[in-house]
């Protein structure tokens, strides 16, 4: 880990979750070399949270870090969260419940429906608890933003929101910032709750532009979700809305064309409902002189390439 860490953050309380860190791998910058770019003068490098850990998904353990470490601290032992049947935050909690030896509880969108979604089946396999509410239950269920706010929580239980999108996330997002040791103009992410754009945002120097992608059709609650998590000021940021190719896990030809070539070009490895069309937006916005001549451009690989499995 590079020693800029804990000049930003406290380090982490739990034997357990530090012995879990050290266990990751690097995020490395990969830089992406294409004659697209070349003709555009653009450069494009891959922050590589993907290869963090091969279940603990890219930005789901930056968001999870500092809420587990808080709820280790109030003795909890009992972690409960909600997510959909193809959660990457729900996978991710689910093994690290079953690491740390925590009980875990998803709060699961929609019917129980077979065959199980190979998420689920992971999720029940790792013992996480499952309950299954109805799609306008669950809503209610996005209110709870608070570790204490669901209602009867034990004194042993600790609520995580939707994603983890919460202020606690935003300090572990911070930390990938700071391991960026290179000059670029434009830092680009996924979105679905915000909470990993609402991170960066936070944490880069003042000079770059943040450029969030929203995954799914009619977010137009991202922009507030996203202000609510800020407490300040921020100016360059922006989030695309053009992008979502139908919905959160549409796949549409031009983008499975896009996400084949780019995987072949580079040997990075893509999914379809967030990384994919990250990047398809960036090409597309380059194509269309978005981007300065000379501009530099980091993309985060936020991971959630379990989530594949299904939509393929
Ligand atoms: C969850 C997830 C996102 C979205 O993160 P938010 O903080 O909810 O916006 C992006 N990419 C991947 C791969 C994810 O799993």
């Amino acid at each position: 880990m590079p020693s800029t860490l804990n000049q930003v953050n406290p380090p982490l309380n739990h034997p357990k979750l530090i012995e879990l860190e050290h266990a990751l791998a690097q995020s490395v910058l990969t830089q992406i070399t294409d004659p697209f770019l070349d003709n555009h003068q653009i450069s494009l490098w891959i922050k590589r949270d993907d290869l963090l850990h091969p279940i603990i998904s890219g930005n789901k353990w930056r968001k999870l870090k500092y809420n587990l470490d808080h709820a280790l601290s109030l003795g909890a032992d009992t972690l409960i969260s909600m997510g959909g049947a193809y959660s990457n935050h729900l996978h991710a909690l689910a093994y690290i419940g079953k690491t740390l030896n925590l009980k875990t509880i998803g709060i699961i969108r929609g019917e129980r429906t077979e065959p199980l979604t190979p998420t689920l089946l992971e999720l029940e396999s790792w013992g996480m608890e499952l309950r299954y509410i109805s799609r306008s239950e669950y809503r209610h269920y996005r209110d709870y933003n608070h570790w204490q706010d669901l209602p009867g929580l034990k004194p042993n239980e600790y609520w995580l929101p939707e994603g983890g999108a919460n202020t606690l996330a935003l300090k572990g997002i911070a930390e990938l910032v700071n391991e960026i040791d290179i000059e670029y103009d434009n830092l680009c992410v996924a979105c679905g709750t915000g909470a990993t754009l609402a991170g960066l945002i936070n944490a880069v120097p003042k000079q770059q532009s943040v450029l969030g992608f929203a995954a799914l059709k009619n977010a137009s609650f991202l922009t507030s979700d996203v202000q609510s998590l800020l407490s300040g000021e921020f100016h360059h940021w922006e989030i695309f809305h053009d992008y979502h190719f139908g919905g959160f896990a549409k796949l549409k030809p031009e983008l499975a064309l896009f996400m084949s070539e780019f995987e072949q070009k580079t040997s990075i490895p893509l999914e379809t409902v967030y990384t994919g069309k990250m990047l398809y937006g960036i090409y597309d916005l380059i194509a269309k002189g978005h981007f300065g001549q000379g501009e530099r451009i980091i993309a985060l690989h936020t991971g959630g390439l379990q989530g594949k499995r299904g939509y393929a």
